[in-house]
This record gives C-alpha cells, sequence and structure tokens, in this order.
C-alpha cells in the first residue's frame, strides 16, 4: 500500500500520510483501538488527494454520492472517492475502515472512535503547525470526544472566517461534539 501512495501522491502529502499513519498508532494505543485499523484508515485516508477535480467529479457522479458535494468546495471529495477506492480496488470491506476514510474531511453527527482518530490524527500530525495545535495535540492525548469537539470547532471556524459555505455534515459533527 505505501509503494501504490508513493505512486498516487506528491512527495510531501505521502510524508503527511505517514506522519498521520504514526499519530494515528500512537491514539490507537493511548485509546485501545484496533491498531492495524487506524494504520490501514490513517494510510488510505488521503490516497485520492492527489486525484484530478475531473476525476473525482467523474467518480462521485459514477457512485452516485451525494450531489450536493459537487456544489461545496471540491476539497472535500477526496474523501468520499478514497473511501470508493479502497473498498472497490483495495477490497477493503470493514465499514468503520471506509468511514474512517469517508469522513475524514467533513466528519459526521454520529462518529465511531475510530472515524474521531483518524480525524484527529489528520488535524494534529507532527507537520501540521497552526495556532492552537498544542493545545489540540494536548487535547487529542486525554479525551477523544473532547479533541473532535476542539478539532470540529477549530474546521468550521476556520471555513467560517473565510466566508466559505460549511457541509452539512460538519455542522452537525460540530452540534454533536461541540460540547
Ligand atoms: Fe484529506
Ligand atoms: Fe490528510
Amino acid at each position: 500500500l505505501k509503494k501504490v501512495l508513493q505512486e498516487r501522491l506528491t512527495q510531501s502529502r505521502y510524508e503527511h500520510v505517514l506522519r498521520v499513519a504514526e499519530t494515528a498508532k500512537a491514539m490507537a494505543v493511548r485509546y485501545d483501538i484496533s491498531v492495524v485499523k487506524a494504520e490501514q484508515a490513517a494510510l488510505f485516508h488521503d490516497i485520492a488527494k492527489c486525484m484530478s477535480q475531473t476525476v473525482l467529479r467523474d467518480i462521485l457522479e459514477r457512485e452516485q454520492e451525494d450531489p450536493r458535494l459537487l456544489n461545496f468546495h471540491h476539497e472535500l471529495w477526496h474523501g468520499p472517492v478514497g473511501a470508493v477506492i479502497a473498498q472497490k480496488e483495495f477490497n477493503i470491506a470493514d465499514p468503520d475502515i471506509v468511514h474512517a476514510i469517508r469522513y475524514h474531511t467533513t466528519g459526521r453527527a454520529e462518529m465511531s472512535d475510530l472515524e474521531k482518530l483518524i480525524y484527529v490524527a489528520d488535524m494534529i500530525e507532527p507537520g501540521r503547525d497552526f495556532p492552537g495545535v498544542e493545545t489540540l495535540r494536548e487535547l487529542a492525548n486525554e479525551n477523544l470526544n473532547a479533541a473532535m469537539g476542539a478539532c470540529i470547532y477549530q474546521s468550521v471556524k476556520y471555513l467560517v472566517n473565510k466566508k466559505v459555505s460549511v457541509y452539512p455534515d460538519s455542522i452537525d459533527c460540530y452540534n454533536a461534539y461541540i460540547d
């Protein structure tokens, strides 16, 4: 899988994925989640990240994904497409892994621990550098739900500050985990 990722991703994206995988594994140990699942979901999470917008759009349409996605920022598209690729090309059948890939950019209301872990690990991996990331890293060590709440708050706040639209799953996620 790492070989495939190296072919499909830019070097910097590939390195990000490896850092997310290391972060996810450490968190999995901390929260008693399957380390194997955490690593697999982390390695797959950005597999569609470097595909062109045209290809991503074609796959979303072919797979009859939520048509609303096309009206939101294309940055969101690689999550669902990555989930499709993991299932169809790599025969990943575990729904928890598939959901962790699918929802890693938007979050959603009822996330499993693995989904939260991947969402948070993606945001706090050691290469991330934004104001407040240290607080998120500390929270990620203490309480997974609190970390999820803080991370979705950070994401929604970022989008609102940029005055761009927020995909409904992210709003649902915010409402579910903010308190
Ligand atoms: Fe991503
Ligand atoms: Fe990522």
